[in-house]
């Protein structure tokens, strides 16, 4: 074996070792690419493979760890079998060696110190240098901000660990672990100005205090202070209180004022005594999020520690001039302000600063990516003109405007000699998939192949058969054969058949669920990966089926209306194209509201649609995620409609429990109009066509998110009957719903989308797997206007210097890589 390969394995090896973590080679597998590929191009390893191994290596610190398992086995079985590579490591064969569960032994976290946490970890905050590691030492390392939080003063190792817990390795998570929100105890006033229900300071001395038990057996501590205007009681529901105060202490009380027979009062105050920092009362005090035996108090003080330590130490990634033209305040002051805010103002000035620079990363990262991406080569492949006109002519319908367009620049970008990367965005019904079916046509008839990954057995199942119709008809580019289905419920002999098909390239078209990237499957030329409803899928799903194939075009499809601006800031690598014009001949659907007793009224519009040939759903709510509630709701629904409501018609069942066999079984009778009705949960969300069906009603509409609504009634009004839409409240009440309203005001999906943004932030036309921004901690999406602060000046940055080389921008190079590595947000697209 040549060294180059020797050392290919090592890597892996150890890679393996390690759980798949991309620790093997110091900054991930993909740095040490160049200069691989050198030293295997000069011993003389077929340049093919160079290629193959480059760009599958390419991907590798995007993936999930099964997917880099699944990648590295493929690799390697190639190597193996055209370069002379010696074996896999044993451990690759072995399921046993799962990815993504902690290494193996040996290789474990460093073990934790065997030192008991001693009882004055609890209340000592003072012996500043117990430990004998005050924070002032690390001032001079260059890395001091990633040291350990084992080594603040006060925090043990057993602190150490629940800080672990909440998300606190570094000193430098520590700064970015952000309150909660804020108790304004800002206002110091004199104890005969008080009112009831003030929430204030007061400052005094402890004239007397005690402790006793009361009734419930509770231990209260009572103590009355004195301001000199005026004497008010405190009582705390806490013995521990009382190891600390003493007569003559002066403190500063923080909390509400309560009346206690016509006397001010405050239970459970805030309270420290006012010869040391106040960080708890007269303030406004930051809450933090808590776990474990941790209280506010605790935190507050080393975080206090800390920040006033390191914030005035970090470097600020933007450039003052930066900070100033888009009116930000500086890094330093926005991390000490966001935990000990000054004032109102400067906290919000703060957290805009911090949300800023999250968007304004996030952003920057995209557009670096996007361009990486461009600089990529990909196959060029185009169709013969009139091919592909016969083609267009094939089709049952005249496409509409916009599919045109949109396949229009489809073609552009498979034909340009860079991988394509794009989002085709349609409202439900709006005609993707015969877009994305002619993109597929050109790539198979160039003699390439197409992988369509779909989020359920359902969806890629019709697929399957429209694909199946649309191009092995005859005239059309494949035959039977060279299109596949491979789903979860593919049985595992014709899995085996399909792998070895793919392999050999006699399939040209495999459509499927999960099991694309679960299963080891191997495509011999893989030019072109879609993802429909691609919001059902995460970041890793997608870069595991693309890294299936050597740069190969994806296109990546939703029904998700958003807002252009967001649009850019979410998709900010994609080219976007939107189909915004329905197929002809299609009319609104008549929605409803109504109350739990119009139920009725329902089941007659249903009886007279399924008399005159049409079909419905009836739609059972989730009651709780998880929860068997949910298919039982729909079980029972099924069979009172089917013996009460509706003995004359056939009606069906389809819900996530059932086996994928009986899924597939209830749908195929649906659409065969077998059964008339169709009784469904969530499932039929997505994608579902069944263009003879008029009638969708929905059970509990109220318990459902918006977006969710609007996907419902999409799979109503595909055909050219008039259809409608009934939503069914729980309550008389919940009519007033303002989701509900909405669905009854507009079927445009954009409009609804912005309803959303309005009513409840991103809400659910934004879930986080849908953005992967599950991680931003401040910035929020539906803040248009700082979105679109924050997308200029990191639009104005990369223009100026892509690559942040410029030495003005070295802080910022290394804090983008941070962003981006710790979110493991590796591929947004
Ligand atoms: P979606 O964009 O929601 O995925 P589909 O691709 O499932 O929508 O298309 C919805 C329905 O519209 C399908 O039955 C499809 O055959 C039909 N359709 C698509 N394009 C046209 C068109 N140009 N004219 C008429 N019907 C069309
Ligand atoms: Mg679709």
């Amino acid at each position: 074996m040549i060294p180059s390969l020797q050392k290919l394995q090592k890597f892996i090896k150890l890679e393996i070792e390690r759980g798949f973590d991309n620790r093997a080679v110091v900054g991930g597998l993909d740095r040490i690419l160049d200069w691989w590929e050198l030293e295997a191009r000069n011993e003389g390893l077929a340049e093919v493979l160079v290629q193959f191994i480059n760009a599958r290596l390419r991907d590798y610190s995007r993936l999930s760890a099964d997917s880099r398992l699944e990648l590295l086995r493929g690799l390697w079985t190639r190597l193996q079998r055209e370069a002379g590579a010696a074996p896999l490591p044993e451990l690759f064969r072995q399921p046993t060696a799962v990815p993504g569960k902690p290494p193996l032994p040996g290789l474990a976290a460093p073990a934790r110190p065997s030192e008991e946490p001693s009882d004055s970890e609890e209340l000592d905050f003072s012996a500043s240098s117990r430990r004998g590691k005050p924070v002032a030492a690390l001032i001079e390392a260059p890395t001091a901000l990633d040291a350990p939080v084992s080594v603040l003063s006060g925090v043990g190792p057993r602190y150490a660990q629940t800080l672990g817990k909440m998300g606190m390795h570094t000193l430098r998570d520590m700064l970015y672990y952000f309150p909660r929100r804020y108790d304004d105890y800002s206002q110091l006033k004199p104890i005969n100005r008080l009112t009831f229900g003030d929430v204030v300071t007061v400052i005094g001395t402890v004239q007397n205090y005690s402790a006793r038990k009361i009734r419930s057996g509770k231990q209260i501590v009572e103590a009355i202070i004195h301001d000199g205007t005026a004497a008010m009681r405190l009582v705390w529901f806490n013995p521990y209180v009382a190891r600390r105060l003493h007569g003559g202490l002066q403190i500063s009380v923080s909390g509400k004022v309560e009346q206690y027979l016509g006397r001010p009062v405050m239970s459970n105050p805030e309270w420290e005594p006012i010869d040391q920092q106040m960080l708890s009362t007269n303030r406004i005090a930051p809450v933090y999020p808590l776990s474990g035996q941790i209280t506010q108090q605790w935190l507050r003080k080393i975080m206090n520690n800390v920040v006033s330590h390191w914030a005035p130490r970090v470097t600020d990634h933007l450039p003052p001039e930066t900070c100033q033209q888009a009116g930000l305040l500086e890094l330093q002051k926005a991390l000490m302000q966001i935990h000990f805010p000054d004032s109102h103002n400067l906290l919000q000035s703060a957290r805009y600063r911090l949300a800023f620079d999250e968007i304004f990363l996030l952003q920057l990262g995209l557009l670096q990516q996007k361009s990486a991406w461009q600089e990529r080569s990909a196959r060029v492949i185009e169709a013969p003109e009139e091919w592909f006109q016969q083609q267009i002519e094939r089709l049952p319908f005249a496409l509409t405007g916009a599919q045109q367009r949109a396949l229009e620049s489809l073609r552009q970008d498979l034909r340009s000699g860079r991988p394509m990367n794009r989002l085709l965005q349609g409202d439900v019904g709006s005609g993707k998939t015969i877009v994305a079916a002619l993109a597929i046509a050109i790539v198979g008839q160039a003699g390439s192949q197409s992988a369509l990954m779909a989020p359920t057995g359902i969806l890629a199942e019709q697929h399957y058969r429209s694909l199946q119709r649309i191009l092995c008809s005859p005239g059309g580019p494949f035959k039977p054969e060279q299109v596949r289905l491979l789903t979860g419920a593919t049985p595992e002999a014709e899995k085996n058949e399909i792998r070895q098909q793919l392999e050999q390239g006699d399939v040209r078209l495999l459509i499927g669920t999960h099991a694309l990237i679960e299963d080891p499957v191997t495509f011999s030329d893989l030019q072109l990966v879609i993802i429909d409803e691609q919001h059902r899928f995460g970041v890793e799903q997608r870069a595991a089926l693309r890294s299936k194939g050597n740069n190969p075009h994806l296109l990546v499809m939703t029904a998700t209306p958003i807002p252009r601006s967001l649009a850019l800031t979410i998709y900010g690598d994609l080219d976007l194209s939107i189909i915004d014009e329905m197929p002809p001949g299609r009319q609104e659907v008549a929605t409803y509201v109504l109350t739990p007793r119009e139920r009725e009224r329902a089941y007659r519009l249903i009886r007279s649609q399924v008399e005159a040939g049409r079909q419905a759903f009836v739609i059972y709510p989730l009651v709780e995620e998880g929860e068997n509630g949910e298919s039982q709701a729909a079980v029972e629904g099924q069979a009172y409609l089917q013996s009460e409501v509706f003995p004359n018609f056939k009606v069906g069942l389809l819900h996530g429990r059932l086996s994928p066999a009986e899924k597939e079984d209830a749908m195929q009778r649906f659409l065969a109009n077998e059964t008339h009705i169709l009784v469904s949960t969530s499932v039929v969300e997505v994608g579902v066509d069944v263009p003879n069906a008029t009638v969708m009603l929905i059970e509990g509409a109220n318990r459902f998110g918006l977006a969710q609504l609007h996907q419902f009634r999409g799979r109503v009004g595909r055909g050219h009957e008039k259809s409608y839409c009934l939503l069914v409240a729980e309550k008389p009440e919940d009519i007033e719903n303002q989701r509900l309203q909405a669905m009854a005001t507009t079927n445009d999906g954009f409009k609804l989308a912005e309803m959303d943004l309005e009513q409840r932030g991103a809400g659910d036309f934004l879930g986080t797997r849908q953005s992967g921004f599950g991680e931003l901690q401040l910035a929020s999406l539906t803040n248009l206007k700082l979105i679109e602060n924050a997308q200029k000046l990191a639009l104005t940055i990369f223009e100026e210097d892509p690559g942040l080389q410029h030495p003005k921008h070295a802080a910022l190079a290394g804090v983008l890589q941070r962003f981006w590595t710790a979110n493991r947000r590796g591929d947004i697209s």
